[in-house]
């Protein structure tokens, strides 16, 4: 396989057609920087926040924004999880380190809660509403005008289907690369929107950054893992189908009027937004569980 651009080896095949090393970081670098402009995630004089977890997509999303030229801080979230998370600390610390920006880090337990199945809830379920919130709470309480994620096009592709799937056309529709802000709500963005799991790997790997490979060791029998096992089947079929699956979406919400029928309230306990019915958000209910668990 040769790069289309200048007939060297190609080190992997994109949407644009085969390319080799340098190419490709040409390509990456252009495509998170048209997503960040198209959709206007964020400015360089922002207040930017990063949230890494040490995994390939956070450590390619951060070195891609610094060679962009904008600047940032890190926020890494220690959740505890045994023989795993003081882990990928070391490989996040490190990688800040590279850059010379700072990272912030903050430990679970600090705020009362657990990553563990709690009643009715998944461990994964548990975890997304632990980072979500403490993302949040931490832009909020520190003036960031925005918080970035390394979610890609796998995973947008993974919840789109799954969305669909179970018919959970609210979900489906709140999707894209801006969730905007809100009050108490710092707006959150995507800038790998348009990358592919495996884009994002080959970008950190011929940077040669530091990366966690360890799997988190809850992640067996993740809903979001089965969709991706699903996608990636039909990728080798049918040639970039969850790329042109997600543009599809994209341009298809376009034409659906939608408006939001649940209202936000403050939550009752910690004051942040919430739209849960007893008025009492999400996180506060889990930090309740343990509370209760050590009485
Ligand atoms: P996940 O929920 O694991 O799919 O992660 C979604 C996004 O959240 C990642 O792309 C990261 O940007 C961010 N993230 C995941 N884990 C952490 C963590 N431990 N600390 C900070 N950010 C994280
Ligand atoms: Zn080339
Ligand atoms: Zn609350």
């Amino acid at each position: 396989m040769k790069c289309k651009y200048c007939g060297r080896r190609a080190v992997i095949k994109t949407i644009e057609g085969p390319l080799c090393r340098d190419h490709f970081k040409e390509y990456y670098l252009r495509t998170v920087k048209k997503t960040i402009e198209k959709y206007n995630l964020f400015k360089k004089s922002d207040k930017i926040l990063v949230a890494v977890s040490g995994g390939k997509d956070s450590s390619a999303l951060a070195y891609a924004l610094y060679e962009l030229g904008y600047e940032f801080e890190g926020l890494y979230i220690n959740l505890e999880i045994p023989n795993y998370s003081e882990y990928c600390e070391k490989y996040v610390k490190e990688l800040f380190k590279l850059l010379g920006y700072k990272l912030n880090i903050i430990r679970v337990s600090d705020y009362g809660v657990k990553v563990q199945r709690v009643g009715p809830r998944p461990v994964c379920a548990v975890c997304g509403i632990i980072k979500r919130y403490l993302m949040n709470k931490f832009a909020y309480e520190n003036g960031f005008d925005v918080v970035a994620t390394a979610h890609n096009l796998t995973d947008e592709a993974a919840f789109m289907l799954n969305n669909l799937y179970g018919g959970k056309l609210d979900y489906f529709l709140k999707q894209g690369p801006v969730i905007p802000e809100g009050p108490k709500l710092v707006k959150k963005v995507k800038p790998l929107y348009f990358l592919t799991e495996k884009e994002n790997m080959v970008y950190a790997l011929i940077n040669n950054l530091p990366v966690c490979h360890r799997e988190c060791p809850n992640a067996k029998g993740n809903t979001q893992i089965k969709w991706k096992r699903a996608l990636y089947l039909i990728d080798n079929e049918v040639p970039f189908f969850s790329y042109k699956f997600v543009r599809s979406m994209l341009n298809l919400k376009k034409y659906v009027k939608y408006e939001r029928k649940t209202k936000w309230q403050f939550c009752k306990i910690c004051g942040y937004p919430t739209e849960a019915k007893d008025g009492i958000c999400a996180f506060c209910k889990i930090r309740m569980y343990f509370q209760k668990q050590n009485e």
